[in-house]
């Protein structure tokens, strides 16, 4: 049976690093702050804003919730975005998606200034997760690595498929695990023979948000898996991608769902707004 690669444990591991590094530098009289944005009221939305301010708080940084109504224009938006870079207070700003329909998230998201980014969404972010000399992580995908590092599984010349190729997961996924030295298949709906290439795979990392896409017989002996995807089952439970009691039996490394890979973002964001503060104040 594989072993279980805990995403709540290594989440506070590093939450207790960030923490460390947070009293340093208030020490110095700084005091990383965090503004969130979040525009409706979308339940999951709103479970993950919170989330995101008690992970503030234990780690002592200050946090900044701008809750604003379903109906506010692009434009209003917009300029609570220019306020927040302009504020030498503020050192991280997020907006939580979805956005409503009637705001572009794009334009959105380029409008906040690079190194406020944490959630190094903004297109010199990632062009800098490219080249590979990135400040700001991406949070989901660098929390799969910290999993694998605190792991001790070595990813030097093993073969990764990767199950989606999304903006947010997929595709900075992909560039980090060919930083760290190992041959990357993406792939995604359009792709053919999938099982074959799984069954080839010495780490299957999945974000296809599809429940039972990873089945044990795609998965070969020894394998690590690694489930992102966060879908409810028809009972309504949290479940991932993978068929996670037949897979477990097969894997050597896996991660549950929930209790994986989804602690693991926040833990990053925090480690992004720590980085975003020390730059911003010459001590990075
Ligand atoms: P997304 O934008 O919907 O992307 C899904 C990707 O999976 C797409 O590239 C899609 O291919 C591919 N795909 C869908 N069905 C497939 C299939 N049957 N076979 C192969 N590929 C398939 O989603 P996302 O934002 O990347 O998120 C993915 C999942 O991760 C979701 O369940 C989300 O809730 C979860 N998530 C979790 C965290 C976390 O903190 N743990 C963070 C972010 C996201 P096409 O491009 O061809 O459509």
């Amino acid at each position: 049976m594989g072993k279980i690669i805990d995403g709540n444990l290594i989440s506070a591991k590093v939450k207790d690093e960030v923490k460390n590094e947070v009293e340093k530098l208030k020490m110095k009289g700084i005091t990383p702050c965090l503004a969130v944005i979040i525009v409706g009221s979308d339940p999951a939305s709103r479970v993950y804003v919170n989330n995101k301010k008690k992970a503030c708080e234990y780690t002592g940084m200050k946090s900044l919730e701008f809750a604003l109504p379903e109906e506010t224009s692009q434009e209003e938006l917009l300029n609570l975005i220019d306020k927040l870079n302009e504020d030498k207070q503020v050192n991280g700003i997020l907006c939580q998606l979805p956005l409503p329909k009637s705001i572009d998230e794009e334009t959105v998201l380029n409008k906040i200034a690079p190194e406020k980014d944490v959630d190094a969404f903004h297109p010199l972010n990632v062009g800098h997760i490219m080249i590979g000399d990135a400040k700001l992580l991406p949070c989901t995908p660098a929390g799969v690595v910290e999993m694998l590092d605190y792991s001790n599984i070595d990813l030097k010349g093993k073969t990764c498929a990767i199950i989606g190729r999304s903006n947010i997961v997929g595709k900075p996924m992909a560039m980090l695990m060919v930083q760290r030295d190992a041959t990357v298949t993406v792939c995604h709906s359009k792709t053919k023979n999938l099982s074959e290439i799984t069954r080839n795979s010495d780490i299957i990392i999945s974000s296809a948000g599809r429940k039972n896409l990873i089945t044990a017989d795609m998965v070969k002996d020894g394998a690590v898996v690694i489930d992102v995807s966060i879908n409810r089952d028809e009972n309504g439970k949290l479940c991932g991608d993978v068929d996670y009691e037949n897979v477990k039996e097969k894997a050597s490394y896996i991660t549950p769902v929930p209790g994986g890979v989804g602690p693991m973002t926040i833990s990053v964001l925090m480690k992004n707004t720590l980085m975003a503060t020390k730059s911003q104040n010459g001590e990075a």
